[in-house]
Parts: C-alpha cells; structure tokens; sequence
C-alpha cells in the first residue's frame, strides 16, 4: 500500500477579532475565510505586547455542546466554573474542558514578565454527546511529554501520539491530536495522521513549508491539509514551531449561536430557555 503526504489544501490568514469583554485576538477557524473544519468550531491566537488587548478578559459566560481546548504559551489565564474549579493555568498548560449539557465560566488573562499567549481550539461533540456531564481536564505543563531530537527538535505530545510517547488528554471522542511542534533550520518532521481526519497546521514562530510545497509560510498563518496518511513540515532558515492539530469529522448538521453548538435550531433555543430558566447547569 502506498502512503500519501497531505499537501496544503487551504491558506488561512488569521482575521483580528475583538471578543468577551474586550479581547483582541486572531481567528482562523469560525471567521469569514473558513467557517468549521469538522471537528473543529473555532481557533483563536492571542497574545499581545499591550495588556490593553487582553486584560479584558471573558467574564462569567455560557458554553453548551462543545469543548474548550485552551493552550498556554506566556502569562497566565485565571479561571473559575461552574463545576467548582478554580485556578490559574500558566505557560506550557493545558485546560480541556467539556461543557456538555452546560457549564458558565469566567476566563481571565494576565501577564507574566510582561507577556501573555496562547490558543483557544472549539472541538465540536456528537450529537449524542451534546448533553454529556461536563467534564474538566487540567494538564500543567510538566505532564505533557516531549519527545527531543538528537537534531534539537521538540514535539510537546498534549493529545495523541508520536511514536510511543501518548499524550495525557484522554477519552476525547473526537480522537484529537494536538502537538507543538519546533523544528530547528532547515529540520524535517514527519507524523502519521489517520486517513480521513481533519488537520491543520497553526504556524505561529519562523516559517518553513508543508507536503512536497516549495512556497515558504511565515507566522502566522494556519494551513489546512488535504487528505492523505503522513503530514510533513520543512523548516526554513529561522525555524519553524506550529501547531499540528487534527480529529476525525462528525459529520452532523450544526446550529451555531455564541458559546453554543448543537444540531438545531430548537436546541440553541432550549439553551437560550435553560439560561433564562436558571436550569441551565445542573449539578
Ligand atoms: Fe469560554
């Protein structure tokens, strides 16, 4: 049997947005350029040299039908729900959460030495999930693996596997793979991805190229991969970190309103009837 790199489908430009209270950041998954890439409902990058454009913050809001993958490179996002989790998560963390049936949350960043980064990732749930308990998972730095190269690249394992290195997010139906990868110049990378998911690249430091591509990428920038079972990175003379993220798609209709994700319309009214009802999250 033949293998297939996956080529670069689509280039997406990151869009500013401004969301919560007043937060600017970059999207490239639920902007204009690309809506949905079945699992995945959203992407975001932010960070700023200007704690104008975070601090901010998102105050006490709603989610339903989804997870929040929240990824930390710099400062420190201090959080607290509705499931009685409380905390901070700083840079190198990871914060899984299922909303499911329902869960209210506050998220607000703050800088460390002045610096503040990271990514926020939507992972839409089945249908027959949508309704699920909510579920918390926090990964602090120090227990996500890293597989270190003799050629001084370094994969972050957070969900999946490279080699026999398994990362520590489990039981997500999606079957996510979410790596940080730095490759340093002119360094290959090479990662198997079943045949059939959804994948995309975050290249947020240095640039480099993707599939047999010989047009370089700079930062940032996301790449949507095609179809194929190995995706390949090529670094250039600066380096090359991105995110290699990918899940098999779901397949289901979707109805779409805010912090809401389900499969009707009648279903996001019914979420919309819970909040005003105060039987929104159920303990
Ligand atoms: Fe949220």
């Amino acid at each position: 049997m033949t293998t297939t790199i996956r080529q670069i489908a689509r280039i997406i430009e990151p869009q500013p947005v401004v969301e919560g209270a007043g937060v600017r950041l970059k999207r490239s998954i639920a902007g204009s350029a690309l809506d949905y890439l079945d699992p995945f409902l959203l992407f975001d990058h932010f960070g700023s040299d200007n704690p104008r454009d975070y601090l901010p913050g998102f105050p006490m809001h709603p989610h339903r039908g989804i997870e929040t993958v929240t990824y930390m490179l710099a400062g420190a996002v201090t959080h607290r729900d509705s499931l009685g989790n409380a905390g901070t998560i700083g840079a190198g963390d990871v914060q899984w959460m299922t909303a499911g049936r329902g869960i209210m949350h506050e998220e607000m960043p703050e800088p460390v030495d002045g610096r503040m980064g990271g990514f926020q990732l939507w992972v839409n749930l089945p249908a027959r999930l949508k309704m699920t308990k909510p579920r918390y998972q926090e990964i602090l730095s120090d227990a996500i693996p890293e597989v270190r190269r003799a050629d001084g690249a370094v994969v972050r394992v957070i969900a999946g596997s490279v080699g026999d290195v398994c990362g520590p997010v489990t039981d997500i139906f999606a079957e996510p793979e979410y790596l940080d990868v730095t490759l340093p110049a002119d360094a290959s990378f090479e990662q198997p991805v079943p045949r059939g998911h959804n994948a995309f690249a975050y290249v947020f430091e240095g640039g480099g190229t993707f599939g047999d591509g010989t047009a370089a990428l700079g930062s940032p920038k996301m790449v949507v991969l095609g179809d194929g079972d190995i995706v390949r990175a090529q670094a250039g003379a600066n380096g090359l970190r991105f995110l290699l993220v990918s899940g098999a798609p779901l397949g289901e209709p979707i109805a779409r309103y805010g912090p809401f994700v389900m499969n009707t319309r009648e279903e996001i009214l019914q979420a919309l009837a819970d909040l005003r009802d105060g039987t929104f999250v159920r303990r």
